[in-house]
């Protein structure tokens, strides 16, 4: 009787043997419901054979195997596989985080096929059906088919005209292959200009479309708004044409929309599915379907949508690609960029990372040739110069409640001249503490190590970490004085201050606790591009991606703390960060204007944004990860531990350590307590591991993580971190 090896959704590092009566070699890469211990599994089929080394009486039998979906292609387990060995993850749970909710039950999935929106055609096996061959009997596929020779496509509706039954055979002819469906194209209300590229475009587009047809990871590295959405749409097209498939991936949720509108606009034919995490499972689904039927040309998506099968990939775009977001922060700490240059690589097909500021590994990788560089230096708008940015001494300007005098001036100049403008404060809420002046007592989170925000509107502190909300104290509880104030400046104080100064201005505050709501965003970006807004306070979800046309004054508050950070990681992000704020201004004929209150307007980062010069920034920061030794001259990965006491935490890796065996190529060092020790209850630790060879690295982690696997650890959470951007 054949034998399935299945990967399963459970946290054990290993496949597991059952008896399949009637498994053959094409039932892998499908799933399967097979009994673990007491419980019914779900999990994916790897291998059918004939051997295991299981004794015939403990062997047991799958429940089913579900046959209603095709099985995952073999490119998408080998990407599975990877993911699995390079991040030390078992199998089955690197699948399961990768499968759309819907497949990871153990029940079969039923989509109704909502047709609505689609229409159907012969294949070339349906055109080569001749009427004569169906029998007279079967009236309604003979009418069908008549019916297709006549018009070519038919909706669902013309289609249940002819007969009810006409839906069913529908269906059956789609599984013959004899009929596709296709989405009805959108008729798109104002067709796209399509502007003739700039020089910079015009070689970018040229050299990477030149080499469309082999792996290359290419840097993309243009300036805010030298126009690399459309360098973008150009290699899409390019792909399209030659009937593969394009996978778009971007950081965030909150630009979906509109990029998906402006490839919608372009490719008004084109079957495109937009994968991100605000659809619901059956959306999902339904799209990760599409793409794994070929139906679905572009695939625009979050980190996850890395994962999508594609059998006619022909080009990976990662926007943005020094966002953290594109690493998983828990469970399987995956980076999807890494891993779409991966899947390139397997494809053998290119994979462009768009950046205004490069990830610092992906410049060095640029730098050493490993990756090939196209620059845009200058925006693609004629007239569009890139922002004046100028640092404000708070020194010498002292800031009431948060801003300066200079700040307001211009603030208020623009509202004269009725140009927007934007004040960008990386912290949400009322106020970051609440401060009792007698005694210095801060409100903090009991389960965490971090101070409580103050979010006066609904009277409550907060902590952004872990969610925990309570009431304002009616007194210092450690000294019982009555004069406990909000400390500092998060959005909604700032938006109350700028109120204050400016009573007639429209001021629209933009921060996660004011897009909670549906829709919340598509309104807040319609009323900015209706002109329905002067100034806009808001965190980082407004520096990303953003156009609009009439902003011309950003300034930027607070942004001095990250300058001093013990993360080797901040500077570089924080340039990131400012760059792209920055490039919010001045984008159409507008000029652009920016202002940063700072205390040390003589720190080189301040001086290298001044002059736009990434490269002079970057360079030093490189220098400077030489000397100390940290990335991307090492390569690092974490070993992660919490529980509920520190003293526990310490101790496993200890152990842990002490089952190391390391060549002289890798470096482990002592365990720390995690930069920020609590969170949500439990403390936390880790310990460093580093080398300036992957390889090496990677065969010591895997021999570790073995050994590790072998620690009783009932009390400790454990995983392992591989190029860990937190620590
Ligand atoms: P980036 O993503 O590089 O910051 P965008 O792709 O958002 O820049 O482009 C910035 C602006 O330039 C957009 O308004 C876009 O429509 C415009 N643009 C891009 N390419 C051209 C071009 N070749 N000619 C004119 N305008 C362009
Ligand atoms: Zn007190
Ligand atoms: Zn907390």
């Amino acid at each position: 009787m054949p034998i399935i090896r299945v990967a399963l959704n459970v946290p054990v590092d290993t496949l597991f043997d059952y008896q399949s009566n009637d498994a053959t070699l094409h039932d892998i890469g499908l799933r399967t419901c097979v009994p673990f211990g007491k419980k019914r599994v779900t999990g994916v089929i790897i291998a059918v054979g004939s051997e295991t080394r299981i004794s015939v009486e403990k062997l047991k039998s799958a429940h089913c195997i579900f046959r209603e979906i095709e099985p995952l292609p073999a490119a998408l387990l080998d990407l599975f596989h990877f993911c699995s060995q390079y991040y030390h993850h078992p199998l089955g749970l690197v699948i399961m985080n990768g499968l759309p909710v819907m497949l990871r039950g153990n029940k079969p999935v039923k989509l109704k096929e909502s047709s609505n929106n689609v229409q159907f055609s012969l294949t070339e096996a349906g055109k080569q059906i001749d009427l004569s061959s169906i029998p007279a009997r079967q009236r309604v596929a003979r009418r069908l088919l008549t019916e297709f020779h006549h018009t070519t496509t038919l909706t669902s509706p013309q289609a249940k005209q002819i007969s009810p039954r006409a839906g069913k055979l529908l269906q059956e002819w789609i599984q013959l292959k004899w009929v596709s469906a296709m989405p009805i194209p959108t008729r798109v209300t104002k067709a796209a200009a399509i502007p003739p590229l700039t020089a910079e475009q015009e070689i970018a587009v040229s050299a990477i479309t030149t080499d469309i047809k082999q792996f290359n990871t290419w840097l993309l590295h243009g300036v805010t708004g030298s126009g690399k959405t459309e360098v973008y749409l150009r290699i899409i097209e390019h792909v399209l044409a030659h009937g593969k498939q394009a996978l778009i991936l971007i950081p965030e949720i909150s630009l979906t929309p509109q990029l998906e509108t402006v490839f919608r606009a372009r490719f008004p034919t084109i079957h495109l599915v937009s994968l991100h995490s605000g659809l619901n499972d059956t959306e999902r689904l339904t799209g990760w379907l599409q793409a794994q039927r070929g139906q679905a040309k572009i695939i625009l998506g979050t980190r996850l949508a890395v994962f999508t099968p594609l059998p006619d990939l022909g080009l990976v775009i990662v926007d943005e690609e020094q966002d953290s977001s594109f690493k998983q922060q828990d469970g399987l700490r995956y980076s999807a960029r890494d891993l779409a240059i991966f899947r390139a690589k397997e494809n053998n097909i290119p994979v462009v990372l768009g950046s205004a500021t490069p990830s610092l590994e992906s410049y060095y990788n640029a730098l050493n040739g490993r990756y090939h560089s196209v620059r845009l230096l200058s925006r693609a708008i004629k007239n569009a110069a890139l922002p004046l940015i100028q640092c404000i001494d708070t020194r010498t300007n002292k800031t009431q409640e948060g801003l300066s005098e200079p700040l307001i001036k211009a603030l208020g100049k623009c509202l004269t001249e009725k140009h927007q403008s934007l004040v960008f404060i990386n912290r949400r809420g009322y106020a970051p503490a609440l401060l009792c002046k007698a005694c210095g007592w801060t409100a903090i989170c009991q389960r965490c190590s971090s101070r409580l925000v103050v979010h006066l509107r609904d009277k409550k502190l907060c902590c952004h970490h872990c969610g925990h909300r309570e009431n304002f104290p009616r007194a210092c509880p450690h000294c019982g004085n009555q004069d406990i104030a909000p400390f500092g400046q998060g959005t909604q104080r700032v938006e109350e201050t700028l109120a204050a100064h400016f009573p007639t201005a429209r001021i629209l505050r933009i921060d996660r606790d004011s897009i909670r709501r549906k829709n919340a965003w598509q309104d807040i970006l319609h009323a900015i591009h209706a002109q329905e807004v002067d100034i806009l306070v808001g965190t980082q979800l407004l520096a990303k991606g953003h156009d609009f046309q009439n902003l011309s004054l950003v300034g930027i508050l607070n942004a001095d703390s990250s300058l001093y950070s013990t993360d080797f990681r901040a500077s570089e992000r924080l340039f990131a960060q400012l760059m792209q704020v920055a490039g919010r201004a001045g984008r159409a004929n507008v000029s652009g204007h920016v202002l940063i209150q700072t205390e040390f307007p003589d720190h080189p980062l301040y001086h290298a944004l001044q002059k736009h010069d990434y490269d002079a920034l970057a360079l030093t920061l490189l220098a400077e990860r030489k000397t100390a030794g940290f990335p991307p001259f090492v390569y690092q990965a974490l070993l992660r531990a919490e529980a509920h006491s520190i003293a526990i935490v310490l101790d496993f890796l200890k152990q842990a350590a002490s089952l190391a065996n390391p060549p002289s190529s890798v470096e482990l060092f002592d365990p720390v307590p995690a930069q920020m020790l609590r969170l949500k209850g439990l403390e936390r630790a880790h310990l460093l591991i580093q080398s300036s060879s992957r390889r090496q690295l990677q065969a010591f982690m895997a021999e570790w993580y073995a050994r590790i696997n072998t620690l009783p650890a009932h009390k400790v959470r454990w995983v392992l971190d591989i190029d860990p951007l937190e620590f």
